[in-house]
């Protein structure tokens, strides 16, 4: 039997017997949550997206009515998600699809990886679900799969190893009526069996012809690529109350958390005066870190105690929200945690006296 052969058999037979069939985006066809739950789902565990991705469905039921809201409510949905280019991007997306496409998907992996934030990973696989198109998958999830099945020990971040790799995917994929399980079931063996530290070889249908698992050498594979330490920024964020609500800035629409509420970051000195307060006390917090994909930042909140909300914001660009509400908008993690811990903050440095 083929190498080819044998590779999707097994896997669409593993698929169909112990893979997952009722995670809210299965058992459907409809490209608009195919995409939505692909997109959601870079990055981040299933576990996480499921509420996200139910909210996100009962306010946005279609890609019309995603295009027609405002990004601004795209991303409140999207809060606490993280990787905001995927909403924004989404809300492109959407756009796009409506203005050029009539409102209809695109039926190729090929036309639907010209949309914005469709990366062919991501266009393949919903080709595969929503049209049963022979198209490859290759998340980070398949490229260990693959490394270890057939000891592949190159550095796959390297162009020539990645495109030899999209070759052999390529060449594995099984018949069109059996893409949507084949692809199911590469992504549930990457996620649930086939993990980073401790594969489950024992219960895994590619055992048999897995070369890692023979050679024992699965906590090898794939090769580990060399990183740099990531770099650290400091940023401060003024946390600005009068213990009632919080001044929020809008981020500008490019860079971290672009688009989102978040506290105002500047030095205290030059940018209270700027506001129309009377400021009480200003204090240091503990420093918070918050690890992105190229870099740590290191947050250094400053309370600001003022009498009362600013007289002079821009408007647009700055919000004073009640904390209640403040909780509740679209704000990055980081944001939201010291803004869930501010009342008993403010309420601690009431007790002292001002600085
Ligand atoms: S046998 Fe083990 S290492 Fe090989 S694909 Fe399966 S889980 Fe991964």
């Amino acid at each position: 039997m083929s190498e080819k052969s044998t590779f999707a058999a097994a896997i669409v037979a593993w698929q169909r017997q112990a893979g997952r069939h009722d995670l809210p985006w299965q058992n459907t066809r409809d490209p608009y949550r195919i995409w939505l739950s692909e997109i959601m789902l870079q990055q981040t565990q299933v576990a996480t997206v499921i509420p996200y991705y139910q909210r996100f469905l009962a306010s946005f039921p279609d890609v019309a009515s995603l295009a027609a809201a405002p990004v601004e409510r795209v991303l409140a949905h999207w809060a606490g998600l993280g990787y905001y280019a995927r909403a924004r991007n989404l809300h492109r997306c959407a756009q796009e699809i409506m203005a050029v496409h009539g409102g209809e998907f695109p039926r190729s992996a090929a036309q639907l990886q010209s949309l914005s934030g469709i990366g062919r990973s991501t266009a393949a696989a919903i080709a595969a679900f929503a049209y049963g198109e022979r198209a490859a998958i290759l998340d980070g999830n398949v490229k260990r799969v693959l490394c270890r099945v057939f000891a592949i020990a190159e550095d796959v971040s390297r162009a020539a190893a990645e495109r030899a790799l999209w070759q052999r995917a390529e060449s594995l994929l099984p018949a069109a009526e059996e893409m949507a399980s084949y692809t199911q079931g590469l992504m549930d063996l990457g996620a649930t069996l086939c993990t980073r530290r401790q594969p489950a070889c024992a219960r895994c249908p590619l055992a048999d012809s897995c070369v890692a698992q023979r050679e024992e050498r699965q906590h090898l594979l794939p090769v580990a690529r060399s990183r740099a330490k990531a770099p650290e920024r400091q940023a401060t964020f003024l946390l600005i109350s009068d213990g009632q609500g919080v001044l929020l800035e809008r981020r500008p629409a490019r860079g971290i958390w672009g688009g989102l509420l978040a506290f105002p970051e500047a030095e205290a000195a030059q940018f209270l005066p700027q506001l129309g307060v009377e400021v009480q006390a200003v204090c240091s917090l503990p420093p918070l870190r918050h690890v992105f994909t190229h870099f740590v930042l290191q947050i250094m909140p400053q309370l600001c105690r003022v009498s009362a909300p600013p007289s002079l914001l821009r408007e647009g660009e700055y919000c004073w929200l009640p904390f209640a509400a403040a909780a509740q908008a679209g704000v990055p993690a980081p944001v939201r945690t010291l803004l869930t811990s501010l009342p008993a903050v403010w309420a601690a440095a009431d007790q002292s006296p001002p600085a």
